[in-house]
């Protein structure tokens, strides 16, 4: 078998330096490979922190997904394939994709839906989630997706930050062999979101649901008065393609806005960079489409090189831990990319059961959502890509819309170093610098940050400007701030150190500690609470909770539980509390901030550093006893 061939680093960032030194010139000619209804007067305007790019010109997602592809072989092509977990599955060639988008797309305009509306999906993996987008982008409105995890109230706050009127969900999603009935979820949230006036119901089961009069309606009734044929919008390219939201250092969730024209130009170009993909590529992304990773790499960015996507839903290792070699090895898939949450998982199985299983298609692999240790690293390489097959780590964010530091095997490999992410991608400018905004001299830990604009940036978030100012611009002037850790080493290469702000990662999941917080503290008998991300050697960090009591409640397993119910009403399941801990104080700075920062080193037992500015110093002997109290009930549990 042909091992991945490595070039020199020189010749690449001579290259990746050439682009990034005039974006305008870069970008344009990446913008060529699009087919446009209308060319661009101006590659960019940029007066900081709003970029335009490709102003003037029109363009539609849907068309260049679907409609492209039908004067060519590719028509009858797999554009979608579709698996459970319990092994049901469906075909979609491009032609079937491109009548049943047709259909939707209808559908939502017999409901009213105008360009610029907001179209909340709340879905779980199956096609007609991937449907109901490019449907909504045909026709120029705006899609929210709502990861289909998050609670009733999740979902409340996100349709009332965008103030949508139609919403489409589905009776029931399905893990682990139960069904999750996600429209009792929509009708609970629908009790605090009162805007939404339709709410389409794809039924999947025979399961019985709640259809209020009026407002609910069947997909499967409505699709049957629905053309079959509704022309594409020619839409400014910058015309908002969606609104995914994510979270930040405030308990409310930010509304990243992702551009037209922008966003398919970047995602265009760097999945052919990063992953080499073409029509002849089988291309599995395992996130949920729920999350920007799904966003372009299970929905646009393989739809637009004409590659035959497959989509999977379900847990990883249900029903048994062999379920994704088994997908591999049946699908040819060429390209896997996932998370180390999930390879570190895999590796507890051992590898025999891989064994088991014909990978040989594989060509390359994936990684993202946190950063990969060199021991998870070359398990993947070996026992999944059987020591030939690249591995991109590609750091990227819900905000800058696509990767921007990965190796690209479709440029040029240049060695591959097992934890870096490598180089950034040409015509981003990315720095580490320190507190003042210069670059730091090598292999010295400072802020990530990006320099010039890229075609990928958020638009910025929906109806705030002075957020997205002060979340991304305000840190540094003129530098796009990422909120990560990272050092440059000799070579240049980007080793990536996780957060330098108060946002978790959970499994690849971004969640605020202030939003956990505020969950936390809805339970009734919760006077206040901080919460902190410990260090988990297979999901990245777990969820633990400080939580002070109001006055007449005492320390309680049942109280535990009650928070723990709080939280995943509040958020969701993969928000849940890990370890909860009652205190009477908690370690807060003069000025009131609770030092987060100590209590994590006290989980960690490591000394806890410079306490200055603490207020009280009875309130880190306190956390010390409680948490050596907690470590001794463990020890005699195991
Ligand atoms: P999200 O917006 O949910 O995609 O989360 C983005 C964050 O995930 C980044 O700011 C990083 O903290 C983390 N992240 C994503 N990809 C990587 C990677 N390859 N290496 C390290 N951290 C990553």
């Amino acid at each position: 078998m042909e091992k991945a061939k490595f070039y020199p680093v020189k010749g690449y960032i001579d290259f990746q330096k050439g682009a990034t030194a005039d974006i305008e010139r870069f970008w344009e000619k990446e913008a060529e490979k699009l087919e446009w209804f209308k060319h661009w007067d101006k590659v960019l305007e940029w007066e900081e922190p709003f970029a335009k790019w490709f102003v003037g010109g029109k363009l539609n997602a849907s068309y260049l997904c679907i409609d492209r592809h039908l004067y060519s072989w590719h028509k009858n092509k797999v554009a979608l394939y579709w698996e459970d977990e319990a092994g049901n599955t469906k075909a979609y060639s491009y032609f079937q994709l491109y009548r049943e988008v047709n259909k939707f797309a209808s559908m939502l305009e017999n409901l009213g839906v105008k360009k610029g509306d907001r179209v909340v999906l709340y879905l779980p993996m199956i096609p007609e989630l991937t449907i109901a987008m490019l449907a909504t982008v045909r026709i120029g409105a705006i899609h929210t997706v709502v990861f289909s995890g998050y609670s009733s109230q999740a979902l409340a706050d996100r349709i009332n930050d965008t103030s949508a009127e139609v919403l489409i969900a589905a009776d029931v999603g399905l893990r682990r062999g139960k069904y999750i009935p996600l429209k009792q979820i929509v009708d609970e949230a629908l009790k605090a979101a009162p805007a939404i006036k339709k709410v389409v119901v794809i039924k999947r089961t025979k399961e019985e649901i709640n259809m209020v009069a009026g407002r609910d309606l069947l997909y499967h009734d409505l699709i049957r008065d629905a053309k079959d044929y509704v022309e594409p919008k020619p839409m400014e390219s910058m015309h908002p393609l969606f609104i995914l939201y994510t979270s930040g250092t405030t308990g409310k969730p930010k509304g990243v806005v992702h551009s037209t024209g922008g966003y398919l130009v970047y995602i265009n170009s760097t999945y052919k960079w990063v992953f080499d993909i073409s029509d002849e590529s089988v291309y599995w992304c395992t996130a949920d489409v729920g999350w920007v990773t799904g966003h372009t790499s299970i929905v646009y960015a393989p739809l637009l090189h004409g590659a035959t996507v497959l989509m999977y839903e379900g847990a990883p290792d249900y029903p048994h831990p062999d379920r994704w070699w088994e997908m591999i090895e049946k699908y040819g898939v060429t390209i896997f990319y996932t998370s180390p949450t999930a390879i570190k998982m895999f590796m507890r199985y051992g590898d025999e059961r891989i064994k088991k299983h014909n990978l040989s298609s594989l060509k390359i692999l994936g990684s993202v959502g946190e950063a990969i240790n060199p021991e998870v690293w070359g398990w993947y390489y070996k026992n999944i890509g059987g020591e030939r097959c690249p591995i991109v780590d590609t750091w990227w964010q819900t905000e800058t819309g696509g990767i921007m530091i990965s190796p690209v095997p479709g440029i040029e490999l240049v060695p591959l170093k097992p934890g870096s992410a490598t180089l950034p991608l040409p015509g981003i400018d990315a720095e580490v610098v320190d507190e003042e905004g210069n670059p730091v001299d090598t292999s010295v830990k400072g802020h990530l940050v990006i320099r010039k604009p890229w075609p990928g940036m958020l638009m910025g978030l929906y109806n705030n400007p002075e957020r997205y100012k002060e979340a991304y611009w305000s840190k540094f002037k003129g530098l796009f701030y990422t909120g990560d850790y990272a050092t440059k080493d000799e070579d240049g290469y980007f080793w990536l150190l996780g957060r330098t702000d108060e946002v978790l990662k959970v499994a690849g999941h971004r969640l605020g500690t202030a939003e956990v917080e505020g969950a936390v503290v809805e339970a009734p008998f919760v006077a206040e609470a901080a919460v902190i991300g410990k260090p988990d050697p297979i999901k990245g960090e777990n969820i633990i909770v400080f939580a002070i009591l109001k006055e007449g409640y005492k320390p309680a397993d049942n109280l535990k539980q009650e928070i723990i119910k709080e939280v995943r009403k509040q958020i969701g399941p993969i928000a849940t509390p890990q370890e909860i801990h009652f205190v009477d104080k908690l370690p807060k700075t003069r000025s009131g901030k609770i030092m987060r920062r100590v209590l994590k080193t006290i989980m960690m037992d490591k000394p806890v550093g410079d306490l200055s500015t603490l207020e009280d110093e009875a309130s880190i002997d306190e956390v010390k006893a409680v948490y050596e109290e907690f470590k001794q009930v463990m020890k005699k549990k195991a």
